[in-house]
Formats: structure tokens, sequence, C-alpha cells
């Protein structure tokens, strides 16, 4: 079977991580599905979805090591060709991607006890998101 879930979370923008493990396990809960696989994709080019242990220590690394990839005062072309202020979001979010699949096996995500899923809005101001979770299995 298929099962389309979705819902909103609110963010600070500016690199803020939330944790949306409980909300994925919700949605895959609500589907019945036993096993099989969830699809969790988050709606924007200026978000990401992905998994790391959620603690405040890799958030900042994470910060930093984006600072350094895509620096936020770096001249990029999306901003002289859109007078906007966000180049560096969408480099981040298309580097770690929008969205993540995983196994589901006995009616539970395939998880590390130290691995969460996370959201990150790495657009300049505060987004309402809305992420998708698409689940197939039986
Ligand atoms: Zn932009």
């Amino acid at each position: 079977m298929v099962y389309s879930g979705r819902f909103t979370v609110s963010t600070r923008g500016n690199d803020h991580m939330l944790d949306i493990t409980g909300m994925v396990e919700q949605a895959i809960l609500e589907s019945g599905v036993v096993n099989g696989i969830a699809t969790v994709f988050v709606v924007g080019s200026t978000a990401a979805i992905t998994t790391i242990e959620y603690e405040s220590g890799l958030e900042q690394d994470l910060k930093t090591v984006m600072e350094r990839i895509a620096p936020r005062d770096a001249p990029y072309a999306h901003e002289a060709r859109w007078r906007d202020d966000n180049g560096h979001s969408h480099i981040r979010a298309s580097l770690l991607g929008p969205s993540l699949t995983v196994p589901i096996v006995s009616g539970r995500m395939t998880l590390g006890a130290w691995q969460q899923i996370v959201l990150i809005d790495f657009d300049t101001r505060p987004r309402t998101r809305t992420i998708h979770v698409q689940v197939l299995g039986e």
C-alpha cells in the first residue's frame, strides 16, 4: 500500500535544526505499514532533511562546517540575479538534499539509538515548512 502523510513545523531559519523523528514515527504509525520504506521530503529549496545525533555540539559543528563550505557573506550569482540574500541557503540545502528514505522493519524505523531525523532550515528568516511522509509497504 501507499500512504501519504504530511505535517508542518515552524522554524527560526538561519540553520535552525529540528528533531522531527517523532512526527515521522507518528505518520508511519498512521499508515499501518509494518514492513516497507518511508520517504521524508521537505518542500522548498532552502531547507534540508538528514540524520544526525541530535545534540547541541553537533548542531553547532554543522553550522560551522556549512559556514566554511558556503559562507553567508560570499558573493552569490543567485543574489545578484534576484536581489535577495540567501544564496548560501540554497547551496547548503542542495548539498544535504531535501529528502531521506528509511527502511521500516517490524513496524519500526531502522534508525540507530543516536540517530535522529532532522530538518534544517537554511533560509535567512523564519519559515513554516511542510514535510511529506510517503510510506510504501505492507
Ligand atoms: Zn533566493
